[in-house]
């Protein structure tokens, strides 16, 4: 058996993070040294690689460039290994995971992204059962799974993944929830890929399944985003202010349950003049599980006459990533439209 070839990349965040003596902060530290903290890595069946990006940050501070950077280190090392591994901070870990989905579409290998609640040199670390998981569920050769073997070694993960705290996820339906406890992540809208127990169990029922193995990869974001969330008591003038500026194509509403909003004429006006404008409003709730049904009540229905893109059941963070996408393609409302409410990566039922 051939062992498989597996490139860990490294971004960041608290799992590559020290306390230096005298500082009360975490600050990320060399990359060499987290091989070096975790000796098991080396008992895996597997040829392990490593590389970082030019500069480690906290995930906070990921922006676009941090993504095309990662698109160009796999597209580049794409034929040479059989699975990618990312290190990444928790903070924004569910936007980079949604963004890679769009970015590089058709995977035939699996890309999965891992980070941890406590420091990897921590002795109640959760670090290294998340990167030793993650590698094995990174391998073409699945040796936990004898019905694997026989599949002609073929990958069955073929998608950009989280994992954390003994689960799978695909990436752009998850979500931080928990920035104190080891289950950080939630996945509100789709099952988990994989659980990792006494065996790792793969939900076969669960993987994306690419239209065909023809491996695309982008390199292009357009930022022009604007979020509105909305409350009770919201102002005219902080609506008004969001919808009107003149740089954002995109607007996402985030909405009541099931995509409600209030129905004063004030602002179902804005709303109109915001799309009369040429911007792109969509409707995502703030509901974590359940999916937008506009016309559902009298209070989304005047939505569906205004032509409000529906998010259906995407997460925010996937929301945004899907909307710099797709802006990229230089659409027109109704083909955004059209595109946005259908799945690219699974991200939307
Ligand atoms: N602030 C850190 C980050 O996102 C938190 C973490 O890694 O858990 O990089």
């Amino acid at each position: 058996m051939t062992k498989s070839k597996i490139l860990l990349i490294y971004t960041g965040g608290t799992i590559g993070m020290i306390k230096e003596a005298n500082q009360p902060y975490l600050k990320p530290f060399n990359f060499e040294n987290i091989l070096d903290n975790v000796k098991e890595i080396k008992l895996l069946n597997c040829h392990i690689d490593t590389i970082s990006i030019k500069n480690p940050i906290d995930s906070s501070n990921i922006c676009i460039n941090n993504w095309i950077e990662l698109v160009e280190i796999i597209k580049t090392n794409y034929n040479s290994f059989d699975g990618f591994v990312i290190l990444h901070g928790t903070d924004t870990m569910s936007y980079t995971a949604s963004a890679l989905s769009f970015l590089i579409q058709n995977l035939s290998k699996p890309i999965i992204l891992t980070g941890s609640q406590l420091p990897l040199g921590d002795l109640r670390t959760d670090a290294k059962e998340h990167l030793i998981t993650s590698i094995q569920l990174a391998r073409s050769v699945h040796d936990f799974d004898s019905a694997l073997l026989s599949n002609n070694q073929e990958n069955v993960i073929k998608e950009v993944c989280l994992y954390f705290n003994n689960k799978l996820y695909r990436g752009n339906r998850t979500t931080k929830v928990n920035s104190d406890q080891f289950k950080a992540y939630a996945s509100f809208n789709y099952p988990e890929i994989a659980q990792s127990g006494v065996d790792l169990k793969i939900n076969y029922n669960n993987v994306f399944k690419p239209v065909n193995n023809n491996t695309v990869f982008y390199d292009t974001l357009d930022d022009r985003v604007s979020l509105l969330r909305i409350f009770p008591g919201i102002s005219k003038k902080i609506v008004k202010h969001i919808l009107s500026d003149d740089y954002s194509k995109v607007v996402i509403i985030e909405t009541y349950g099931s995509g409600n909003v209030l129905n004063s004429e004030w602002f179902l006006k804005e709303i109109k003049s915001c799309i009369e404008r040429g911007k792109y409003v969509i409707n995502v709730s703030q509901c974590p599980k359940g999916s937008v049904k506009m016309g559902q009540y009298e209070s989304s229905i005047r939505l569906v006459d205004l032509g409000l893109i529906s998010g259906k059941d995407i997460t925010i963070e996937s929301a945004i990533c899907k909307s710099m996408f797709l802006l990229t393609k230089n659409t027109n409302l109704n083909d955004f439209k059209n595109l946005f409410e259908l799945s690219i990566s699974g991200e939307i039922s």
